[in-house]
């Protein structure tokens, strides 16, 4: 198979690695390392009508997807997720144009599975035989079910009070998991420590430069949904923020293609009262954000406390003119019923907090009736 990856570069320094060997973050700065592709050579040669004959998955944006070679695919069925015009809930706003992805009808039941599906494929490809995470729920299940799949060991380290559901799924698919006694952090200073001795590979959210990758075909699918126009505004729930960086990198290469404009959404990050890092240095001015102390809300997947992309989730803010703004867990859990109510969709606290935060971004003037509205479904409903 043709492939146009051509090296890794750091989001921050530009110093280049080869992507033939595995690669964490940066060895100047620390800071993420990002997949280039030969873009000027995909502008003249890949078109949206060679996408019409692919099956609706992921692996359908191979030319933009860092698996070299086909064979290396390790696929459960990525199916590519319905956009939803939410005529109800938009109704129930005032919002005439709002639409909801639904990332709930991938396998493992969150959006996690692009990153992961991504990052295990790549793994398989590079040889690596142990995979380990840090993980606030999610990520795991994904990690477990796709490692399991590739023949690949997965080591998870996860707070223990993380929904069950995460650490059941994640025994099943027999993944080797512990439980600790703090937050995601915590996770992933233990996983840092031991990695070396271990001979584990980590995958911790952007210390790792392929789960982005997955994450970005959200974009992709939304840009091809709408017929390759954009949407006003993007509506995400942020904790790591591999969603948001993923999606801008994505659009980025899309433009750099011809496949799209120059016009972005407005990225709207939102987070929960009780971890809003992102917030508070975005209400600050600031272009990266201090550890968020004593983190809790019920939404599992918002809570991290520090990102290491945070300086790229609050650039891909800024550069959009979008904003960052939190919700209360009262605000998520009313809003987990609304949703279904208005438009049977389950949801997850996360996704829920795309409903929760539209009706202060519509009173602010943040958002108005007739923009064109994408929240995030980033998950189904798990009790
Ligand atoms: C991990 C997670 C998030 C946060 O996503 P990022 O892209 O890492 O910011 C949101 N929703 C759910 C359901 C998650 O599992």
């Amino acid at each position: 198979m043709q492939h146009y990856l051509i090296q890794l570069e750091c989001s921050k320094c530009g110093e280049t690695y080869p992507h033939a060997k595995p690669h964490n973050v940066c060895l100047s700065c620390g800071k993420p390392l990002f997949a280039r592709y030969a873009l000027e050579q995909l502008f003249d040669s890949w078109k949206p009508e060679h996408l019409l004959s692919r099956p609706p998955s992921l692996w359908r944006y191979k030319e933009l997807l860092p698996v070299c070679d086909e064979e290396h695919i390790v696929s459960l069925g990525e199916t590519m997720t319905p956009l939803i015009h939410a005529k109800s809930l938009g109704e129930h706003f005032g919002l005439s144009e709002l639409w909801i992805k639904d990332e709930s009808r991938l396998p493992s039941g969150s959006f996690k599975t692009r990153g992961l599906a991504m990052a295990v494929s790549k793994a398989k490809e590079l040889g690596i035989t142990k995979l380990a995470i840090p993980s606030a729920g999610n990520a795991a299940t994904a990690l477990s079910v796709y490692a399991a799949c590739a023949g690949i060991q997965a080591y998870i380290f996860m707070p223990k009070d993380t929904p069950a559901f995460n650490i059941d799924t994640c025994r099943l698919a027999g993944a080797n998991v512990t439980l600790i006694d703090g937050l995601i952090s915590d996770a992933g200073k233990i996983v840092a420590e031991r990695k070396a001795d271990e001979g584990w590979f980590d995958v911790s959210t952007l210390k790792e430069p392929y789960r982005v990758e997955g994450k970005k075909t959200m974009g992709f699918e939304l840009a091809e949904q709408l017929g390759w126009k954009l949407p006003d505004v993007i509506i995400y729930p942020t904790g790591g923020g591999t969603g948001i960086v993923g999606m801008w990198k994505g659009f980025s290469e899309l433009e750099k293609i011809g496949w799209i404009g120059k016009k972005r959404p407005r990225f709207i990050s939102v987070q929960a009262d009780g971890c809003a890092p992102i917030v508070k240095a975005w209400e600050a001015g600031k272009s990266s954000a201090e550890t968020w102390q004593n983190a809790h809300t019920i939404a599992s997947g918002l809570r991290v406390p520090q990102a290491i992309a945070d300086f790229l989730i609050l650039d891909t803010i800024q550069k959009s003119n979008g904003t960052a703004v939190s919700v209360t867990d009262d605000a998520i859990r009313d809003s987990m019923q609304l949703l279904p109510t208005k438009e049977g969709i389950l949801t997850c606290p996360e996704g829920a907090a795309t409903v929760a935060s539209l009706e202060q971004l519509l009173s602010d003037g943040t958002i108005t009736s007739s923009d064109q509205v994408v929240l995030f479904n980033t998950g189904g409903y798990q009790s």
